[in-house]
């Protein structure tokens, strides 16, 4: 089982590294498209830019026809004048000349613009063929890279296929068959418990279900997402150790209606946790053995409130940190779970701390309450 459990984590990485791989794989090519997308755009604008450089050589040499057409019209203006006989024929001849000059004048100007814009133009085109030029360098960079990271890819890929078939054949096989269902759904079939939870989906586990993670005999899966589950002792080491060192530890409420406490020497039993319940006139005890969580005897009842009911139990003892829904402390049956014990026991170990450093600060000043003075 542990092993199956151990072969599965492995699993997990491998099926992960796979994943990672092929969609590395597929989005490869997507870059190169990219890159070949802004090459075409490229590619286009310098087409623009030079058919309207062309646009632009072809109205000047029609502006530069119109004047040759001008002129040949004034020279033979010119000519005809000579031989008019009349005044009113010369002065129309010379206002047809005036005219023409003026057309000259129009076209010349329209040419200069059209210089000017020449300039622009090719500035554009030479920009355009620059850029073209980086972008299909760049281009052909980026596809030799991918080639080169396919193949590399391609070639862990096999190697990870390998490791994944070998640890499959090493699992049991209705374990394996149930990794797989979440993992095809949920893209990924295990799942490490800490502080209680699922730490993938972070539902709180119910103590029996945390217990029997805890214990490893058998592969649960988690009642919310389904993947199976597994404890690693050391990272719950560490939280606890966390807890330890950055909670300061919460003084219990004086008037709460449930109340747990250490009692270092309960009758023949010794060392024990009792938690008691105020009911509306009644009041209950509940008694634990210290190491186990084993429960000891049956739960006692009886009239008024446990701290008028239970006097003699109240000796010596020491108030801890607790606080259970009622019906949740019914379902634990007869034994305390595994994440209750281990939070009473740390409490007590951080009340003694406590008790002896101020013991000590407190020595020179007025002595402490004792907490079962309370
Ligand atoms: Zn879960």
């Amino acid at each position: 089982m542990l092993q199956d459990l151990e072969n599965l984590k492995q699993l997990q990485v491998a099926d992960k590294e796979i994943q990672r791989l092929r969609e590395e794989v597929a989005a490869l090519p997507k870059r190169v498209a990219v890159i070949e997308e802004k090459l075409a755009a490229t590619k286009a604008k310098l087409e623009k830019a030079k058919g309207a450089a062309k646009a632009d050589e072809a109205a000047r040499k029609k502006y530069e026809a119109s004047i040759q057409d001008l002129q040949g019209k004034i020279s033979k203006f010119r000519d005809q004048s000579l031989a008019v006989k009349t005044n009113d024929q010369y002065k129309a001849l010379m206002h047809e000349i005036q005219f023409a000059e003026q057309e000259i004048r129009a076209n010349e100007d329209k040419i200069l613009e059209v210089m000017m814009n020449t300039e622009a133009r090719d500035k554009d085109v030479k920009a355009a063929e620059a850029e073209l030029k980086t972008e299909t360098a760049e281009i052909e960079k980026e596809k030799e890279e991918a080639r080169k990271r396919t193949a590399e890819d391609e070639k862990l890929l096999a190697e990870w296929n390998a490791k994944r078939d070998g640890l499959r054949s090493g699992i049991d096989p209705d374990t394996l068959r149930r990794y797989e269902r979440v993992m095809k759904y949920r893209g990924s079939g295990l799942s490490e418990v800490r502080d209680q939870k699922c730490t993938t989906c972070q539902v709180m586990l119910r103590p029996q279900t945390y217990n029997e993670v805890r214990s490893g005999q058998t592969i649960i899966e988690c009642e919310s997402c389904q993947r199976l589950l597994y404890f690693n002792p050391e990272n719950e080491a560490k939280i606890e150790r966390t807890n330890l060192t950055t909670k300061r530890r919460a003084k219990p409420k004086v008037d709460s209606q449930q109340a747990w406490f250490y009692h270092p020497s309960f009758g023949e039993e010794g060392e024990v946790f009792l938690a008691f319940i105020n009911a509306s006139t009644t009041s209950s005890r509940r008694v634990f053995e210290l190491h186990t969580g084993r429960q000891i005897g049956d739960i006692l009842n009886r009239e008024g409130s446990f701290r008028l009911a239970f006097p003699e139990d109240l000796n010596g003892v020491v108030r801890l940190n607790g606080q259970w829904d009622e019906e949740e402390i019914d379902s634990w049956g007869s034994e305390l779970p595994m994440v209750v014990l281990d939070s009473l026991q740390r409490d007590l170990d951080l009340a003694r701390a406590e008790s002896s450093h101020s013991t000590h600060a407190a020595a020179a000043e007025t002595p402490s309450e004792h907490p079962a003075a309370r």
